[in-house]
């Protein structure tokens, strides 16, 4: 199986994931902890690690909500059902979270965090540049103008250099 070959994204499914995006965000009334008023997350360097967690938690399982149990990279990878019958598959921080001092804004956000199945979230981690850039690319493709509403800037360049 050549893995890597993707099947593009018709461009109206494109669309639909970002009004879905942005509909789930404007309308998301869970019990989330913080304040809503604006995309943009101020940074929280003094937060306590277990309420960091919880915070992160919440919003791994809304992004897999969002992203419908399906593969970011190409919704066609299936993986295999878990207890709740839901697809498995795994969330990423496309800007590491290492790199924090490097944004005005917080990077710990919804907008930061793409879900992968198991392999692509392997390959984004350890596979050679020139295998895992297209993945890459097609991430903050989808991403940028999100994470720019967030308060978050990055250029694609910028963000390779994460993954180098
Ligand atoms: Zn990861
Ligand atoms: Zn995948």
């Amino acid at each position: 199986m050549n893995f890597l070959k993707t099947k593009t994204i018709e461009e109206e499914e494109y669309e639909n994931y970002f009004n879905g995006l942005y509909d789930e965000y404007s309308s998301y009334d869970d019990n989330f902890e913080f304040d809503e008023i604006s995309p943009q997350e101020v940074k929280r360097p003094g937060e306590s690690a277990s309420l960091k967690r919880k915070r992160s938690d919440k919003q791994k399982e809304r992004a897999k909500r969002n992203s419908s149990y399906k593969c970011e990279y190409d919704p066609d990878h299936e993986t295999f059902l878990n207890e709740k019958g839901d697809n498995f598959i795994e969330c990423h921080h496309l800007i590491p979270l290492s790199n924090q001092d490097d944004f005005d804004y917080s990077i710990d956000v919804f907008a930061n965090i793409v879900c992968l199945c198991p392999l692509c979230h392997r390959i984004i981690h350890h596979a050679a540049m020139k295998t895992k850039k297209n993945l890459i690319k097609k991430l903050y493709e989808k991403r940028k103008e999100f994470l720019r509403d967030a308060g978050v800037y990055i250029d694609f360049e910028d963000l390779l250099k994460y993954y180098k």
